[in-house]
């Protein structure tokens, strides 16, 4: 079963801001070697799950566990270290650098043990260090011909390429993307949908994924949790989740 693959065990999560309970007794499973999706309507608790994972924030009840290695209380760069890597709903690069040496950064934060990547602000002397994984990366994600373009330039479709890039240049072995594709147009999304695809095989890694495009969900997931209101409401592989009629009233309200 998916339970007994190595990757992330979420177990009986709770996270309350005050009296606010924004995830509730949340279990879930994201292997390594498959894409996990997260949905749910704006505010169902998301993106706290994953600030839980990473570890900015620390859940009032239950357990996060890592290739059976206890993280719920560790600190953000023991996650870094064992292989989970993280991307943000907010594109974070540093304008400034090139892209290359944006991407660089992800391995550095990586070897550095740092999570999220953009608390490691570029030391003088490192600035034009490329390594050869930010090499692979860049190719990868199709972006190589940017590499000393100023990431301030480019257009949200080649940011998002970048903040991939980076991320895989970190070489984690479980990556949580937070809507990588928003803001992406039609065209693009399905370009960055085929992209990780190819990354899950090619490099062996798992995914989690929150996404609120159906069909992102439907043509990428093995697996996909559901959840409203900080509660689990459903779990399935896409085709059920597609049909639930629990899922629709969530997300039309009706
Ligand atoms: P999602 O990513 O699914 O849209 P979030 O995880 O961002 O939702 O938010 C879940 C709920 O928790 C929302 O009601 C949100 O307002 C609340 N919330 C998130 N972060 C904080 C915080 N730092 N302080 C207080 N409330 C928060
Ligand atoms: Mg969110």
């Amino acid at each position: 079963s998916r339970a007994a693959l190595a990757g992330l065990h979420i177990d009986g999560l709770v996270i309350r801001f005050g009296g606010h309970t924004a995830v509730n007794r949340l279990t879930m499973h994201a292997p390594i070697g498959q894409v996990t999706g997260l949905i749910g309507p704006n505010g169902a608790g998301k993106s706290t799950t994953f600030n839980a994972c990473s570890g900015s924030l620390t859940p009032a009840e239950g357990a996060i566990v890592f290739d059976g290695v206890d993280l719920t209380k560790a600190p953000e760069s023991k996650r870094a270290h064992l292989g989970i890597g993280r991307t943000f709903q907010r594109i974070e690069l540093f304008d400034s650098l090139s892209v290359a040496e944006n991407v660089a950064l992800g391995r550095e934060a990586r070897l550095a043990g740092v999570s999220p990547v953009t608390q490691l602000l570029p030391r003088r002397g490192e600035r034009s260090l490329v390594t050869e994984a930010a090499r692979r990366a860049m190719e990868q994600c199709g972006i190589s011909d940017l590499a000393t373009a100023r990431a301030g330039r480019l257009s949200t479709g080649q940011r998002r390429l970048v903040e991939l890039a980076r991320a895989l240049a970190g070489d984690f072995r479980l990556l949580l993307l937070d809507e990588p594709s928003s803001g992406l147009d039609h065209s693009e999304s399905d370009a960055f949908t085929e992209l990780l695809r190819q990354v899950v095989a090619e490099n062996g890694i798992g995914i989690l994924i929150v996404e609120h495009d159906m069909n992102v969900i439907s043509g990428l997931c093995d697996y996909a949790y559901v959840l409203d209101f900080g509660q689990l409401i459903f779990e399935g592989v896409p085709a059920e989740v597609l049909s639930s009629d629990v899922v629709r009233k969530a997300y039309l309200g009706t």
